[in-house]
Order: C-alpha cells, then sequence, then structure tokens
C-alpha cells in the first residue's frame, strides 16, 4: 500500500510502498478515505527538537482519519466490515490507574498513532476496537477525519463550563478556530479572540467571535468584559507572552484551560500575583476524554456542519501532501485534507 512515512532521522516525509497492515484478533483495519494535516505531522516532518527526540524512523505518519472497516479480529463486536469509521489515536495502555479511572487520556504509557506507532497516512490503517469510533451519517468524511483536532477544542471549552462567560481566546490556528465555534454554540456570552495574524483575525469572527485582539492586552480585555476581566482563558497558541498576558487578562476566581505547548517548555509567569491570590483555576489539557469529548463533538457536528468547514483551507490529493505542509509552513492554510480514495 502507498503511505506517507519518516524514512529516516532527517527533515522530511516520502511517498513509500508498505505491506498492508494486519489486524490482530481484536483489531480494525480500516481503509483510509480521508486524513487531515496537522500541526504534529509538520513537526515531524520539520524533524524539530521534539519530533527527533520522540519518533523512531522508519515510521507512517498521521493521526486524523477517516475510512472504511474492511476486516476485523475474531475478538471484535461492536464493529462490522463496512461500518464508516474515525479513531482515538492515543492508545493507553488499559492497566494504569488513569487507565481504569476513565482517565487513558493521560496514561503515561500511551502510544500515538503516527508518533509511537503506525498511523493513518496510508491506504490502510489498524487500530484496536476499543478506539474506533463509528460516525454518524450525519457527518460528512471532511469533517470526520477533523475530530481528533475538534475534541481538542471540544475538550479545551468543556474543561470549564463557558455558557453565559466571557471567553479570552489566544491562538485562532485550527483548533482555537474550532473552540470559537464550539464556544460560541455552546452559549458562550462574549468571545474575544487573540492572534497576530490578520487572517487568523478574520477567521475568527466567521467562526463567532465578538472581537478580535492583535494581543492580549490586559487594558482592553478589562473594558471589553466590563467585569474586571475574562472569565474563561483558553490558551491555544503555547506563545509565552499570550500565556502570560493572557492570564492578566482574567478575572479573579476565572478558569484557565491550557492546551498550547510552549517550544521550549519553560515558560516564566508571576505565579503569586497572576495565579494564587486571583484564585484561578487552572487545566491542563491533553487529547480527548474518552470516549466523553467524543460524544459532545458529535452532538455538536451533527447539529452544526459549520464549526468545521471554515478552518478546511485545502483539499489534496494525498501524494501531493507536500504542497499541504508548504502552505501550513508560510501560513496561507489552516486545516489541509488528504484525500485517498482511489480516484484522488
Ligand atoms: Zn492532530
Ligand atoms: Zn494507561
Amino acid at each position: 500500500m502507498q503511505a506517507i512515512i519518516k524514512p529516516r532521522a532527517a527533515v522530511g516525509l516520502e511517498l513509500a510502498d508498505k505491506p498492508k497492515p494486519k489486524a490482530g484478533p481484536g483489531d480494525v483495519l480500516v481503509k483510509v478515505s480521508k486524513t487531515g494535516i496537522c500541526g504534529t505531522d509538520r513537526h515531524i516532518y520539520e524533524w524539530d527538537a521534539w519530533s527527533s527526540g520522540r519518533i523512531k524512523p522508519p515510521l507512517i505518519a498521521g493521526h486524523e482519519f477517516v475510512g472504511i472497516v474492511e476486516e476485523v479480529g475474531v475478538a471484535v463486536k461492536s464493529v462490522k466490515p463496512g461500518d464508516r469509521v474515525s479513531g482515538e489515536g492515543h492508545i493507553g495502555c488499559g492497566s494504569c490507574f488513569c487507565c481504569r479511572t476513565g482517565q487513558s487520556h493521560i496514561c503515561a504509557k500511551v502510544d500515538i498513532l503516527g508518533v509511537d506507532i503506525s498511523g493513518c497516512f496510508a491506504e490502510y490503517v489498524v487500530l484496536p476496537e476499543t478506539n474506533i469510533w463509528k460516525v454518524d451519517p450525519a457527518i460528512c468524511d471532511d469533517q470526520a477525519c477533523l475530530f481528533d483536532p475538534f475534541g481538542n477544542a471540544m475538550h479545551t471549552v468543556m474543561a470549564q463550563p463557558i455558557s453565559g462567560r466571557q471567553l479570552l481566546i489566544t491562538g485562532c490556528g485550527t483548533i482555537g478556530l474550532m473552540a470559537i465555534g464550539i464556544a460560541r454554540v455552546g452559549g458562550a456570552d462574549r468571545i474575544i479572540a487573540v492572534d497576530p495574524a490578520p487572517v487568523k483575525r478574520e477567521l475568527a469572527k466567521t467562526m463567532g467571535a465578538d472581537e478580535v485582539l492583535e494581543k492580549a492586552d490586559e487594558a482592553t480585555v478589562k473594558k471589553l468584559t466590563d467585569r474586571d476581566g475574562a472569565d474563561v482563558l483558553l490558551e491555544m497558541s503555547g506563545h509565552p507572552h499570550a500565556i502570560v498576558g493572557g492570564l492578566r487578562c482574567v478575572r479573579n476566581g476565572g478558569d484557565v484551560s491550557l492546551l498550547g505547548i510552549p517550544a521550549d517548555g519553560e515558560v516564566p509567569i508571576p505565579l503569586a500575583e497572576q495565579i494564587i491570590f486571583k484564585g484561578l483555576t487552572i487545566h491542563g489539557i491533553n487529547g480527548r476524554r474518552m470516549f466523553d469529548t467524543w460524544y459532545h463533538c458529535e452532538s455538536f457536528l451533527r447539529r452544526h456542519p459549520d464549526l468545521i468547514e471554515p478552518v478546511i483551507s485545502m483539499r489534496l490529493p494525498y501524494h501531493q501532501f507536500e504542497k499541504g505542509i508548504k502552505a501550513m509552513q508560510e501560513g496561507t492554510a489552516c486545516k489541509v485534507v488528504l484525500n485517498w480514495n482511489d480516484e484522488a
């Protein structure tokens, strides 16, 4: 089968011919229809500090997909050939404390599709039955292949109450933009979105932001929220200025959800002044809750297909993946969807 792989420890990804994988007794073999290129795949392409420390080439990349079940293992009960499915790319160990208490999204021994194990940038992918998600017929392939980032956005928004509250969202990449739409539909009051790029600020408005700002400025946000700051900060950028600036914009007693990952790990924060004395509640967000987040995503997408469409800026046949990564690097593309169907 054709696959997009990281062949060796160096910059780039390549098309290669790989053997079609086999489903074990508890596994599901999926014929891939569409995949999303994620920021993670871009990091793997660029072979940055994170990916070169984590990835062991050769590896098939990719973790965002939708496809049709081709074959199931003998022990599989809930899925059958022909079902249209996506899947949770974080495969928990199943036996640690977190996994056994409904928190497998933070399993310390997690295997991630396209990072630790063979991914979905291929004509076929194998996943355990427990990670398979049957897609509602009302949700089209372009949306279904993006359950993963949409779920990141959903998890971040739903980590605290947002209905009737004033939100500050820093970072309007794919996930930040999806979070704006989710918060809008979920009943948020005022939504203030922050991004330095004018294109992203325009998209933020399309997704339902009331105000867009170039940076998280304390005085402006306090004025806009008329409550001495935002009730909730959703930090999606990982940029140190956005994190610290964002915290300054949150009112006493507010909630903060942090999803964005800082490039060099450590961010100096005025802890006492901006968190302790203000009595903030901080939520670290990793992956998607299995499977609360997935059910949430399904119900939102069934009623609001428009929550994803505006962030898809490119659709390409899979063999043109490099064009998509280039556009992401240049900042001209938000989400890129690759088509793996025969006619592509
Ligand atoms: Zn992703
Ligand atoms: Zn575990």
